[in-house]
C-alpha cells in the first residue's frame, strides 16, 4: 500500500499537534511506522486519506459497535441537529436517555451524563469519596480508566504501551491516596482492607480488564470484591466504560451476576460522539449537586446531538433480536480461525477472548490471565504482526496491550478475510 499522504499530512500535524495525534495511541509509537490519517468510514471499512481501504477492528476504541456511519444513528443526529446544537438547559432527550439506562444497566437506579469516559470515573471517584467520607482508593495494576490524576498511577492502554506508568505532574499527594492491587488476585485487595481498611472509599476495576489486552477475571473474582467492598464499607465501582453495552444489554454486571454500587459508562453509550455516564444506588447518586454537596457538573453533559445518538444506539441494541448473540458467533468464528492459525505456523501465542472483546498475545505464556503474563507478550513481534496485517487491509490497534472490536457491521466474509491475511502474518514471524 502506499502511504505517501498520510506520511506527508502526519509531519505538518506534529508541527502544531503534540506527536501529531489528539490521544497518544493513534501515533502508532510502539509499532514504528507513521499512522494512517483517516478519511472516511462505513460500516466495518475504514478509509485513509491515500484511498487505501482496511477493514476496522478498532471501532473508534469500542463505541462502534454497529460499524461506521449507520444510518439510524446518521438519522437522529442529523434531525436533532436542526433544532439546535446546545442549550445548556434540560431537555426531554435526557430523561428518555436516563430511563433506558437505568432499564437496561441492573445496579443503576440514577444515571448523571457527561462527556467521557475519563469524566465518568473522575466524578464516580469524587462522590465515592464525598459518600463515604473517605480519601484512598484500590486501582489494579494494568486497569485503566482515563487520565484524571488519581488514575494514572500503574495505568493500562497508553499508558503501558508508551512506558509511562506514573505520569509526571501527578503529584505524590494525590499518588499517596491510590492503592494497587494485582487483577485477578483477590488476596492484594484483602491485605488493602485489612491494613487501611478505614480509609478505602472505593474499589475501581474493568470488570473484564481490556486496556492491559483482554484479560477475564477469574472465576469468583468480581464476587470477592462484592464481598470485600461490602464488609469494609467501600464503594465498589465497575467500570464499564469499554464492557457497557458490549457483553449484554446490561454489560458486564449482567453477563457475570455481580452488581456494583457505581458505574461508570462511555463509548458505546454516545454512537460515536463525545459522551459517559455514571450511575448506580439512589442513595449515593442523591449526594450530587443540587440534591447533595458533591459538587459535579458540565456546559455540554447531556448534550443533544450526543443523546439523540446514543438514545439510537441503545434503542437499537435493544430492539435487535440475537443481537448479542450474532456477536458472539462472528468473534468466535474469528477466535478460532486465529488459533487455526496459530497452531498451523507454530507461531507462540494466546487468545483471550469474552464476547466481542479479544486480544492475541504473542506470548509463550501458556495463559494471561494478569497484568504480569500479558506483560511477557513479544511486543516487536506485535509490531511486526500489525504492520503486515495494515498492509493486507487490516486495521487493528497499534498496540499488543489492547482489544480487538468485533461489530454487528463485520460479516463472516469480513473475518474470514481477517484470518486469511492474519495467517499471512504469522508466516512472516517465523
Ligand atoms: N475507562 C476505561 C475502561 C477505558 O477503556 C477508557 C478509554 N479507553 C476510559 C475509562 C476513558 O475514557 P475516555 O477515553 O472517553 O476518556
Amino acid at each position: 500500500m502506499n502511504y505517501e499522504k498520510s506520511t506527508a499530512a502526519f509531519a505538518k500535524a506534529k508541527e502544531v499537534i503534540p506527536g501529531g495525534v489528539n490521544s497518544p495511541v493513534r501515533a502508532f509509537k510502539s509499532v514504528g511506522i507513521n499512522p494512517v490519517i483517516i478519511e472516511s468510514a462505513k460500516g466495518c471499512r475504514i478509509k485513509d486519506i491515500d484511498g487505501n481501504e482496511y477493514i476496522d477492528f478498532v471501532s473508534s476504541w469500542g463505541p462502534l459497535i454497529l460499524g461506521h456511519a449507520n444510518e439510524t444513528i446518521l438519522e437522529a443526529i442529523t434531525k436533532t441537529a436542526q433544532k439546535g446544537t446546545s442549550f445548556g438547559a434540560p431537555t426531554l432527550l435526557e430523561t428518555e436517555m436516563a430511563e433506558l439506562i437505568v432499564k437496561m444497566v441492573p445496579s443503576v437506579e440514577k444515571v448523571r451524563m457527561v462527556n467521557s469516559g475519563t469524566e465518568a470515573t473522575m466524578s464516580a471517584l469524587r462522590l465515592a469519596r464525598g459518600y463515604t467520607q473517605r480519601s484512598k482508593i484500590i486501582k489494579f495494576a494494568g486497569n485503566y480508566h482515563g487520565h484524571a490524576d488519581s488514575f494514572l498511577i500503574k495505568a493500562g492502554s497508553g499508558a503501558i504501551t508508551l512506558g509511562l506508568p506514573d505520569s509526571p505532574g501527578v503529584t505524590a499527594a494525590i499518588a499517596q491516596d491510590t492503592l494497587v492491587a494485582t487483577y485477578n488476585d483477590l488476596a492484594s485487595v484483602e491485605k488493602l482492607f485489612v491494613e487501611q481498611g478505614d480509609d478505602i472509599a472505593a474499589v475501581i476495576v474493568e470488570p473484564v480488564a481490556g486496556n492491559m489486552g483482554v484479560v477475564p477475571p477469574a472465576k469468583g473474582f468480581l464476587e470477592g470484591l462484592r464481598k470485600l467492598t461490602t464488609e469494609y464499607g467501600a464503594v465498589l465501582i465497575f467500570d464499564e466504560v469499554i464492557t457497557g453495552f458490549r457483553l449484554a444489554k446490561g454489560g458486564a454486571q449482567e453477563y457475570f451476576g455481580v452488581t456494583p454500587d457505581l458505574t461508570t459508562l462511555g463509548k458505546i453509550i454516545g454512537g460515536g460522539l463525545p459522551v459517559g455516564a455514571y450511575g448506580g444506588k439512589k442513595e449515593i447518586m442523591d449526594m450530587l449537586a443540587p440534591n447533595g454537596p458533591v459538587y459535579q457538573a458540565g456546559t455540554l453533559s447531556g448534550n443533544p446531538l450526543a443523546m439523540a445518538a446514543g438514545l439510537a444506539m441503545l434503542k437499537t441494541l435493544n430492539e435487535t433480536p440475537g443481537f448479542y448473540e450474532e456477536l458472539e458467533r462472528k468473534a468466535k468464528r474469528l477466535e478460532e480461525g486465529l488459533k487455526a492459525n496459530l497452531e498451523k505456523t507454530g507461531v507462540k501465542g494466546i487468545i483471550n477472548r469474552v464476547g466481542s472483546l479479544m486480544t492475541l498475545f504473542f506470548t509463550e505464556s501458556a495463559q494471561v490471565t494478569s497484568f504480569d503474563e500479558a506483560m511477557t507478550s513479544d511486543t516487536k513481534k506485535y509490531a511486526d504482526y500489525f504492520k503486515t496485517s495494515l498492509d493486507s487491509g487490516i486495521y487493528q490497534a497499534p498496540s499488543q496491550f489492547e482489544a480487538m472490536f468485533i461489530s454487528q457491521a463485520h460479516t463472516d466474509e469480513d473475518i474470514d478475510r481477517c484470518i486469511a491475511a492474519s495467517l499471512e502474518a504469522m508466516k512472516k514471524l517465523v
